[in-house]
């Protein structure tokens, strides 16, 4: 008996529905990305809880003919590719003529659209056409998506609470305006505002608006170029970072994607500017022929692939790598009154120079040593909540930043350019701009208080140390000495499984690269019978242990990579650590030898070292100067 049948199409679209709408947020991005297409200069997206509910979206794009407003629910019904060659070079965020389909078969649909010649309304259930009916001509498309997965419960109880899935519609929304500035977006939870872009084609004015205009102005723009990729955007600074990649925007000829290897090309760029397990808000546009992008490669098209990668991702490392190194400043300390201590008439001057706000300098929150409330008047204290719920856009800090945007188009002019503001140094010649310091004293055992005429610095010591020790040993170990061996009285000895020393047995010229010498030692152990005079001899034990767990542990042995990461371990481990007294001379030394590094502005992890309160700042303090 024949058991094959083909299915009838509501049962094909509920099925292809799987793939493309999994969540309220990706029938939004569907829409959005419609009437992207469709030439819109505005678009607005309306949501009831979450979206669940309902989605509206109104565009003013080209809209469509009364047949074609019937047509288009049909699956593979797209104006967007004609043949098979169209499929190479798709300019067109749609092509798969599926999404409306799809959104069809698992909600409940009502369409308003015209071009201009006629107008047509059209209602859809269950991916059925029940009616449709001459409307009126406003050029454009309005379409309501209403009881979302009605049809299809395991779907609708996947969901997870309102906020999840209206912080994923968000997220999203953000990132279409990110990558569309010349188009007004509008999005609203119920009567709630979340987001509002100008289109005024400015992206730094976007960024303000999505992330607030105090990241927005940390952001230095990058480019570079080669003969296949045109890579730009902006990055925030090194002292501005977040803790997840959530804030890594990719946008491959304006359609954002994600891509593991261009958020590793960027961090890469920022090795060791970057603090530890912290990532940059980055916004990156790369540009190419749209035949070397393959967008069909996943349903929701935010994977692609792309020809010559390489050079992509070289583009992306010299760019980022190039414009942050010339940025890197002196991190500026300027007064953070606490909103409920200050008179308005300093707040109203604080917040009409945003741009003297302190820098949000992750080091000062996480080493204070005070509780939140009684920081000594000269710290500038509890910057940090703010900054941070600027970011995201779900509580009233976002709100306030709504209102300081009004003139963010006046202040992008003068970015950066405040004289109070250190200037940016350049790398290539920092050990004659760094400021010389004398020592004041020492706070808390863990920070140097410097002056010059320029003003008083505050400088981490630790941080410093382990800037001048990585520098040190970064030098040592690019080129081990032979002759500089030290031997042992005690040999150190390491024990490894059968498995693990067959690794051992293979990188064992890696290891010695960063002068490791194993002699095997019996059958499940290597002995360390000398290693270079300048390892630190106290922690060398571990530090080789861990060098070889590295070793073992990576797929493929990177010597670049391995002598960076053992420097930054030995800085780590031998540096002075907080609440440890320094003599006057000691921090002389100190400054002088900080002075003298390649970068000292920031340790290995890309803390910042020293923090700098300009003369300037402290009589506008101290109410000198108003
Ligand atoms: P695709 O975008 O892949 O072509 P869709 O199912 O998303 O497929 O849409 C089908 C077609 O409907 C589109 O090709 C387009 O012609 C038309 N369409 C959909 N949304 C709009 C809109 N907002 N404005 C104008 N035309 C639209
Ligand atoms: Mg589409």
């Amino acid at each position: 008996m024949d058991i094959i049948k083909v299915m009838d199409e509501p049962l094909a679209n509920k099925i292809a529905a799987g793939e493309v709408v999994e969540r309220p947020a990706s029938i939004v991005k569907e829409l959005i990305e419609n009437s992207i297409d469709a030439g819109s200069t505005t678009i607005e997206i309306t949501l009831e809880e979450a979206g669940l509910t309902s989605i509206r979206i109104t565009d003013n794009g080209k809209g469509m003919t009364t047949t074609d407003a019937v047509r288009a629910f049909e699956r593979h019904a797209t104006s967007k590719i004609d043949n098979e060659h169209d499929l190479f070079r798709i300019r067109t965020l749609g092509f798969r003529g599926e999404a409306l389909a799809s959104i069809a078969a698992v909600s409940k649909v009502h369409l308003w659209t015209s071009d201009g010649v006629s107008g047509t309304e059209v209602d859809i259930e269950g991916g059925k056409v029940m009616n449709h009916r001459a409307a009126s001509l406003r050029q454009g498309t309005d379409i309501t998506v209403s009881q979302v997965f009605f049809n299809t419960p395991a779907r609708l109880k996947y969901m997870k609470t309102i906020q999840t899935e209206l912080g994923h519609t968000i997220d999203l929304v953000n990132r279409l305006a990110i990558s569309h500035p010349d188009i007004a977006f509008r999005l609203a939870h119920g009567q709630q505002l979340l987001l509002k872009t100008s289109g005024s084609g400015n992206l730094q004015r976007v960024l303000s608006d999505v992330y607030g205009i105090t990241v927005a102005k940390k952001m230095i723009p990058f480019q570079a170029e080669n003969s296949d990729y045109k890579v730009s955007g902006y990055v925030t600074l090194p002292e501005m970072t977040r803790a997840s990649k959530n804030y890594m925007t990719v946008l491959v000829n304006g359609r954002w994607v994600k891509s593991y290897a261009v958020n590793k090309a960027v961090l890469e760029a920022l090795h060791t500017y970057l603090p530890i397990g912290r990532f940059p808000i980055i916004v990156l546009r790369a540009e190419a022929d749209p035949y070397l992008t393959d967008v069909n490669v996943h349903p929701s098209k935010q994977y692609i692939k792309v020809s010559k990668e390489g050079e992509l991702l070289a583009a992306v490392r010299e760019g980022v790598h190039a414009a942050v190194k010339k940025a890197i400043i002196v991190p500026d300390a300027i007064v953070k009154e606490k909103k409920k201590t200050i008179t308005p008439s300093v707040q109203e001057s604080f917040w009409k120079h945003p741009e003297r706000r302190a820098e949000p300098v992750q080091s000062f929150q996480t080493t204070s040593n005070y509780p939140p409330r009684q920081q000594p008047s000269w710290t500038v204290g509890e910057q940090s909540s703010r900054e941070d719920s600027t970011i995201d856009p779900d509580g009233q800090a976002q709100t306030v930043e709504a209102s300081e945007t009004a003139n963010a188009d006046e202040e992008f002019v003068s970015f950066g350019s405040q004289e109070e503001v250190a200037k940016p140094l350049d790398h290539s010649e920092p050990k004659s701009s760094f400021p010389k310091l004398l020592p004041v004293g020492q706070v808390h055992g863990t920070y140097i208080v410097a002056q010059n005429e320029d003003g008083f610095y505050m400088i981490d010591q630790h941080a410093a140390q382990e800037r001048i020790k990585y520098e040190y040993f970064r030098t040592k170990i690019a080129e081990v000495d032979h002759e500089e061996r030290q031997m042992l009285l005690m040999p150190l000895i390491f024990h490894y499984s059968a498995d693990e020393q067959l690794k051992i047995e293979e990188r064992l010229d890696a290891l010695e690269d960063v002068g490791i010498f194993l002699e095997q030692f019996g059958p499940s152990s290597y002995t360390v019978k000398e290693y270079p005079s300048w390892f630190p001899a106290a922690e060398a034990s571990s530090i080789i242990e861990e060098m070889i767990e590295q070793v073992l542990h990576t797929r493929q042995v990177n010597i670049a990579k391995l002598r960076e990461d053992t420097a930054i371990m030995m800085s780590c481990k031998k540096s002075i650590k907080a609440n440890h007294h320094l003599t006057m001379e000691d921090m002389n030394r100190l400054l002088d030898d900080l002075g003298k590094s390649e970068n000292p502005y920031t340790c290995p992890h890309g803390r910042p070292v020293l923090i700098h309160f300009t003369t300037y700042e402290l009589e506008k303090m101290f109410k000198r100067v108003m």
